[in-house]
């Protein structure tokens, strides 16, 4: 499906440019002048993504009696994906301009794209790739397995997995047989995947190395049309609560011909991306496929029997399979604002802000003590920071006016930010009222204040971050 437009390149050139200087995602090796579709996540990144893959996993595990969580290798046997249909089908068509040597991948272009070597030339109407005929270009990556592997031994080979997916068919029993679990049920997993993008774009959209979030939901064969429309409604309000809207999501109900082959029903999930609306998530009916194909390949049953009715069946599979990157880069693209706090007549003041939602914030709260030369007030900050850092991710800052350490903060998304003062010390009130032993707490977002006890701090905090 061609990528659609509806763009906002300017914005994505700030936020790329913010994820670099701020620590959230660098290019992968580019001290060596970058990995072409790889990314690694700096300190506050990889917070952020930690913070989303542990609320997936407490809301789509912990939180259910009929999900249970895996962690399959990656590294993956040759015949499950022989099985699965990877080996000879996990392709993407690809073309190459003849003139400049790029490549694209062909069902994406909507139109020949301007040559790159035409383009120094001084003369010439028609300055466009000339492309070759489109082939197919398996997307996995190969590797060999052991030291003594044998170049044409067929049994060294193996994959990097391109999903997490199938680890999860492939499991399927030894899990059903060790949790006693009964249909429907889910089995879900966070981990890598990896797919030969032919071209990786879009900051960390679309990866060579990436993580999958996913769910294979067993069912009985009625069950899955109705199940995946559930899951869907549960989908999109997941995006909801970690603070990606409903109305900056779009639903592409995918039509007959575009869907996977296996599948009878699918569910993109978008989101409005500032380089277009692309998917992130994708919630597929993919029948009995895929554990139909590995009974027939591995010759043991797969089959699940239901003690009460007597019946036998290879269960249906519905699989929600988000992204994990691209929600982090959604949730940072939504959360990203600029906002203006000019003062009549006064120098431009624009606040960048990361509006992002506490349960998944890098940083908590910033313990800011208001003068670092006080060391009464440096040992009162450090206290505080003390009592809150066994229960969550705490900063603590004591260089610069505090004015400025609050912006700091707003713009890696800390929701609070709490100041000790003099008033923390003893010193009277500016109405004579006796504030010891209280903070000023900041709201990231209003930039309004507010006193509490320290006391109550801890209880205050975690009651927002859920
Ligand atoms: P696309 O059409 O964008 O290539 P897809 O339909 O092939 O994606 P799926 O196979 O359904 O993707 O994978 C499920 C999810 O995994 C996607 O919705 C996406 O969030 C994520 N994903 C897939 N490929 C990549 C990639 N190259 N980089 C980052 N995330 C990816």
């Amino acid at each position: 499906m061609a990528e659609r437009t509806h763009t906002d390149p300017e914005k994505m050139e700030k936020i790329v440019s913010l994820c670099k200087g701020k620590g959230f995602i660098f290019q992968s090796g580019e001290l060596y002048g970058g990995l072409n579709g790889c990314w690694d996540y700096g300190p506050l990144g990889a917070e952020l993504k930690r913070n989303l893959k542990e609320y997936w996993w407490r809301k789509n595990v912990q939180e259910r009696d009929d999900i249970v969580g895996m962690d399959g290798s990656i590294l993956t046997h040759q015949a499950v994906l022989t099985a699965s249909g990877h080996v000879g089908g996990f392709s993407d068509p690809m073309c190459d301009c003849k003139v400049c040597k790029k490549r694209y991948r062909a069902d994406q272009l909507e139109e020949v794209p301007l040559c790159e070597a035409k383009k120094q030339l001084p003369k010439g109407e028609d300055k466009r790739c000339e492309l070759t005929e489109p082939k197919e270009f398996n997307l996995m990556f190969e590797t060999k397995m052991g030291a003594s592997a044998d170049d044409d031994d067929p049994n060294a080979v193996a994959y990097l997995r391109p999903e997490t997916a199938q680890t999860i068919f492939v499991q399927y029993k030894n899990v059903l047989d060790s949790s006693r679990l009964k249909i429907p049920f889910g089995i879900a997993q966070i981990g890598k995947a990896f797919r030969n993008e032919i071209n990786p774009r879009n900051f960390t959209f679309r990866s060579r190395e990436f993580e999958q979030m996913e769910i294979e939901y067993f069912c009985h064969p009625d069950d899955g049309m109705k199940l995946t429309d559930e899951w869907l409604e549960k989908r999109l309000n997941f995006y909801e609560e970690i603070g990606v809207p409903r109305e900056k999501l779009h639903i592409l109900d995918v039509p007959d011909g575009e869907r996977a082959h296996y599948s009878k029903k699918t569910y993109d999930i978008e989101y409005e991306f500032p380089f277009g609306i692309q998917e992130l998530e994708g919630v597929a009916y993919r029948t009995d496929y895929d554990l139909g194909k590995h009974q027939e390949c591995s010759g043991k049953s797969l089959e699940y029997f239901n003690p009460e009715t007597k019946e036998r069946f290879i269960p249906h599979v519905v699989e929600p399979s988000a992204g994990c990157d691209r929600t982090v880069l959604a949730v940072i693209c939504e959360a990203y604002d600029e906002e203006d706090l000019t003062k009549e007549g006064g120098k431009p003041d624009i606040r960048k802000v990361m509006r992002l939602k506490p349960c998944i914030a890098p940083i908590k709260a910033a313990v800011l003590p208001l003068l670092k030369n006080k060391p009464e007030l440096v040992a009162k900050a450090k206290e505080v920071k003390a009592l809150l850092q066994p229960h969550m991710n705490i900063f603590y800052d004591e260089t610069a006016a505090i004015g400025r350490r609050y912006r700091r903060q707003d713009e890696v998304g800390t929701p609070f930010c709490i100041a000790i003062d003099f008033e923390t010390l003893g010193e009277e009130g500016p109405n004579g009222e006796d504030l010891s032993d209280t903070v000023t707490v900041r709201h990231r977002d209003s930039m309004e204040q507010e006193r509490i006890a320290i006391s109550e701090l801890l209880p205050w905090l975690l009651a927002r971050m859920v």
